[in-house]
């Protein structure tokens, strides 16, 4: 393969993050090169149940739930952006959250959820049992947490849609292994990092090894965006972008049901597992958490753990026919925060770890990634998510 030549900036990794950050540094005038070993968006953002759901995930007050509304409110914007410049219509929906109480502490818990959530001034409305069967709910609910401005967006057509846009925008799409940085170092290369109580010199990025097949190829870039997923801190280079166990997958496996009808058209959940209504009649139910390393495959405890989920958030999904299964790697960080922000290397902007909200959290990904390569004011505090925490 030829030498790459030169990018602005090389984006690495085309799930849903590197995607939206490759568009949206590409419409800031940007030549942009974005890498994946596979197709664009096939990995955790193909796997995900594309829950918008801002108060759902939001199990205290912070910067991470300040991240997730906000960013619930721009795929707003995006879904109608995106089928501008793709035609394809992503199937964003503000179709509520239905969080359910099976018992008395349950029941406790969803009304101090709900009241530090509307003491913010947000919607989230007690149900009691008889308000929960009419959106859909299953008779043994004693109550209930609506959250009616969560939604969803079937997040495949998401990522397709951010491909479509990438490309007819002008992002050279590269299909790749991402090998290692180069990066210049000596007296004024990249920031100093504090690991493990001492000093390490950083570096300045100037390209990024590329594999194909068995060949190596160089591409020239001052600006990169590290958005690897999972993969993100097995990256080599000297100094690394990221620390060895910065982020690491946990499985989650999802199971697909097709009912002759639907019984809700909100998300159904509880502590244990969520359901989730598609517009062309399937329900997703989901989701495993689970340390499994990097192996994606579906088991036997996991399956039945999510048979289990769906009839008990709805009897009438037992006799649904089972119509697909997968799993799929979130990228997490031990604190469960993303890692957004300049790293080691001068010149590497690391975005990932976005862990359970990654879909959720695309939308303001790729505007925060835009801010802080082209230099520009960033509009959020990003100090909690500083990729160089431990
Ligand atoms: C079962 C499940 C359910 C989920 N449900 C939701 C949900 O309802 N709502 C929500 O908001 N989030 C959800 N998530 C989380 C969400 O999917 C992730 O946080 C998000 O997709 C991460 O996106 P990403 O682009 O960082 O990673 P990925 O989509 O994993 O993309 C990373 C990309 O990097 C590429 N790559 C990695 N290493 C290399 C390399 N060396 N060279 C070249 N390419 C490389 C991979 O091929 C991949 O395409 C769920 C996740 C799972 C697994």
């Amino acid at each position: 393969m030829d030498a790459l030549g030169t990018a602005d900036v090389a984006v690495l990794g085309a799930g849903a993050i590197g995607l939206l950050s490759a568009l949206r540094l590409r419409q800031a005038g940007l030549s942009v090169t974005l890498v994946d070993r596979g197709a664009p968006g096939q990995e955790a953002s193909h796997a995900a149940g594309g829950i918008l759901g801002a108060q759902m995930e939001g199990h205290e007050p912070g910067p991470l739930f300040e991240l997730g509304l906000r960013s619930r409110e721009l795929h707003v914007g995006l879904a109608q952006e995106l089928r501008e410049l793709s035609g394809i219509d992503v199937e964003r929906q503000t179709c509520g959250m239905l969080e359910l109480a099976f018992d008395e502490a349950r029941r406790g818990e969803l009304a101090q959820w709900g009241a530090w959530q509307r003491a913010l001034g947000l919607r989230a409305e007690q149900l009691d049992a008889a308000q929960v069967q009419e959106l859909g709910g299953p008779p043994s609910a004693l109550a209930g947490l609506w959250f009616p401005d969560d939604g969803q967006v079937e997040n495949r057509k998401l990522c397709e849609a951010l491909r479509v846009a990438c490309e007819r925008a002008g992002v050279r799409i590269v299909r790749a292994e991402v090998e290692r940085l180069e990066c210049a170092r000596g007296p004024g290369a990249g920031a100093r990092l504090e690991e493990g109580g001492r000093l390490e010199e950083g570096g300045r990025l100037e390209a990024v090894w590329l594999r194909v097949g068995e060949e190596q190829t160089r591409l020239s870039a001052e600006r990169a965006v590290l958005a690897l997923g999972s993969w993100s801190s097995l990256l080599p280079g000297d100094p690394k972008a990221l620390q060895a166990d910065a982020v690491r997958p946990v499985r989650g496996q999802i199971i697909v049901l097709r009912p002759a009808r639907a019984p809700f058209t909100c998300v159904m959940g509880d502590h244990l597992g969520y359901a989730i209504p598609r517009l062309d009649g399937r329900v997703l139910v989901g989701a495993t958490v689970e340390e499994a390393g990097f192996d994606k495959r579906v088991t036997a405890q996991g399956l039945a753990q999510l048979l289990s989920s769906a009839v008990r958030l709805s009897p009438l999904l037992a006799q649904a026919p089972l119509v697909d299964h997968w799993a799929g790697l979130r990228p997490a960080s031990r604190d469960r925060l993303p890692r957004l922000g300049p790293c080691a290397i001068e010149g590497v902007t690391v975005a990932t770890a976005h862990y359970r909200s990654g879909i959720l959290l695309t939308a303001i990904t790729g505007r925060l990634v835009a801010q802080l390569v082209t230099g520009q004011p960033v509009e959020v505090d990003l100090a909690p998510f500083d990729p160089r925490r431990s």
